[in-house]
């Protein structure tokens, strides 16, 4: 179950809400727990979860090392500050950031070569499903930007699928509808890495994921985790959304 904090919250809000959050899932240990906060909380959120299963990580990784890359971070100064996991290729990032699926590979092959685990992004934008091709846009994002990894590569990584149409909207595709989608992803996997690499990827679903409706996503068998937007901020609703 993984937290993406978007643009919100300061060290002290990740202070405060660590420690609201960590009584609440002390025994959650069916599930890996990751926080995605901003990069100026990195440092206050690995501290605050020192001691617990909670792993912290960040939003966007650079492809390169370093240079001059003004505004970027790298897999070095994420790993450095003590966070393992990070997400690539958000649609908030393809939207407003230029991310193409070219540039979610490359900074998904940073993140490996970092030691860091990548949570990748795929998932079609509304118009895309109503003229009827979702199926496309997700082979064409699973083809062109992981399907560029080696076997042992991609064997490390975690995909969330999130209908752009359900980020941030209140609106949640149905059990059904995401659990097709799963399937397309699974079958793009199984075709380019094999059967075992199919069913071992983990596949999370992200998109107005609620306390409320986290049980019904999550007893499809295709569905193996959420990631959650807006619900992952307070922490009585994130920890609901754990304990599903
Ligand atoms: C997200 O930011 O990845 C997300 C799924 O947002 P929300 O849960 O707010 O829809």
């Amino acid at each position: 179950m993984a937290g993406n904090w978007k643009m919100f919250k300061t060290p002290a809000e990740t202070i405060a809400f660590f420690e609201k959050f960590r009584p609440l899932v002390a025994n959650s240990e069916h599930c890996e727990i990751v926080i995605c906060p901003p990069f100026t909380n990195l440092a206050a959120a690995v501290d605050a979860a020192k001691g617990t299963h909670i792993r912290v990580g960040a939003q966007n990784i650079a492809w390169a090392k370093e240079g001059a890359f003004t505004g970027e971070i790298s897999g070095p100064m994420i790993a450095a500050v003590g966070a393992t996991y990070t997400i690539v290729g958000h649609s908030e990032r393809r939207q407003y950031f230029g991310e193409t699926d070219e540039t979610v590979l490359k900074r998904t092959q940073a993140a490996l070569e970092f030691g860091l685990t990548p949570i990748v992004c795929v998932g079609e934008r509304l118009e895309e499903r109503e003229s009827g091709n979702t199926e496309a846009v997700l082979i064409g994002q699973c083809q062109k930007g992981i399907a560029g990894l080696t076997e042992q590569q991609f064997a490390k990584i975690v995909i969330a699928y999130e209908p752009v149409w359900a980020i941030g909207t209140g609106k949640t595709a149905t059990p059904e509808i995401a659990a097709d989608a799963h399937r397309t992803i699974r079958a793009q996997v199984r075709a380019k890495f094999g059967k075992e690499a199919g069913d071992a990827v983990r596949i999370l679903y992200g998109g107005s994921v609620k306390p409320d409706n986290v049980k019904s996503l999550m007893a499809q068998p295709e569905i193996d985790g959420s990631l959650v937007g807006g619900a992952s901020l307070d922490a009585v609703s994130f920890a609901g959304i754990v304990n599903f």
